[in-house]
């Protein structure tokens, strides 16, 4: 089955310059450096990782609302990094996004009919009856009131302008909607509604979504697949389920190791992530996230790892088992293992 979405190779290199006049370029930042995934037809991919690690640059590549320095972006298997801007506007009626901040991304001067009705306009959809009608089935779709309608931004608590956004970017009705972080922004007692909603749709809707997210709990919840980011790559790609039982980078494991586990006997047996994300003006050579990596060894600093098989990582296949557990028995190479093992507790001083 051909995907929805596809990502092959993307790349968002950004130029840095110094002095106003005859301004030099003295770096680049590689916002997202080579990172491709696919979405099917009504799954969810979870992209998630830091902030600043190039999730929103890669939301914005992937629809097209940025230029790419590199790489293709799929959509049916049409390419749309070469779209004229009839395509593009065809595409767009497809493909929608919801941004982070329901406050930033509302325009205030319109209602939320307005609001609403925009994009049918845009697109051409319908004409004055039928949009209303729209508009109040949209409100509806995602649990508000017909009367809403005539309100401004303003008025709506944090939940009900995200649901704004969304009722927004279902308009047209799309096929794919990229959800950029919808949720860090609101109350944590808002974020669990607002998730619930956007499950829901999908179901009625058929919808695929590009999920964003820096938290791993809100992501168990609406995944399908994950991957994880780092430093403007992806580290590891895998079915949600088997990624939470079996994290294999070691970046992944660090970030689940920062969900607290309601089994106490479970908590803290990963090795967890000491320092700061470096920054992607100057990222580390070879693997980047060897510096952080408590199993790193030479080759690391030599030679960037592919993403095979799901991981991109040199020792994908040598690390310790996750969570340190070792009941299962030792494997073949348990040498090596115990190795790396005891280096890497050694250096976090946990052995
Ligand atoms: P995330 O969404 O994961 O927090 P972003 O995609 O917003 O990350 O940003 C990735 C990196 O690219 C960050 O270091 C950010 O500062 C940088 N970046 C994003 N947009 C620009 C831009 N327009 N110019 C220069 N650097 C940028
Ligand atoms: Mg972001």
């Amino acid at each position: 089955m051909t995907a929805l979405l596809e990502a092959e190779g993307i790349a968002k290199h950004y130029p840095v310059r110094q002095g106003l006049i005859r301004a030099k370029t003295i770096g680049t930042v590689r916002a997202v450096d080579g990172v491709s995934f696919s979405v099917r037809k009504g799954e969810t991919l979870a992209l998630v990782g830091e902030s600043g690690c190039g999730k929103s640059t890669t939301a914005r590549l992937v629809l097209r609302l940025i230029e790419p320095s590199a790489g293709h972006v799929r959509f049916e298997g049409v390419d749309i990094t070469t779209l004229d801007r009839a395509a593009l506007r065809a595409f767009r009626r497809r493909a929608q996004i919801v941004f982070q901040d329901p406050y930033a991304s509302l325009n205030p001067r319109l209602t939320v009919a307005e609001t609403l009705r925009e994009p049918l306009e845009v697109h051409g959809i319908g004409d004055g009856r039928s949009r209303k009608a729209r508009v109040e089935e949209l409100l509806s779709l995602v649990g508000l009131a017909p009367y809403h309608a005539a309100r401004y931004g303003h008025e709506f608590s944090g939940g009900q302008r995200q649901r704004i956004g969304i009722a927004r970017a279902l308009a047209a009705g799309p096929d794919l909607v990229v959800c950029d972080e919808p949720v860090s922004a609101l109350d944590v007692s808002i974020q669990a509604q607002v998730v619930n909603l956007l499950r829901d749709l999908q179901r009625r809707l058929g919808l695929a979504y590009l999920f964003i997210a820096h938290d791993l709990a809100v992501v168990k919840h609406v995944a399908d697949r994950v991957a994880v980011m780092y430093l403007g790559r992806i580290v590891e790609v895998a079915e949600k389920n088997e990624l939470f039982r079996n994290p294999r980078h070691p970046y992944t494991r660090a970030l689940l190791a920062a969900i607290p586990h309601p089994d106490p006997t479970r908590r803290g047996r990963i090795v967890p992530l000491g320092g700061d994300l470096p920054s992607p003006l100057n990222p580390p050579s070879g693997c980047r996230f060897r510096t952080r990596c408590p199993f790193a060894q030479e080759i690391c600093a030599k030679e960037d790892p592919p993403l095979e098989d799901g991981v991109a990582c040199h020792f994908r296949d040598e690390l310790p088992p996750a969570g340190l557990d070792f009941s299962g028995g030792l494997a073949p190479n348990a040498a090596r293992r115990l190795a790396l093992f005891a280096e890497a507790g050694r250096r976090q001083g946990t052995l």
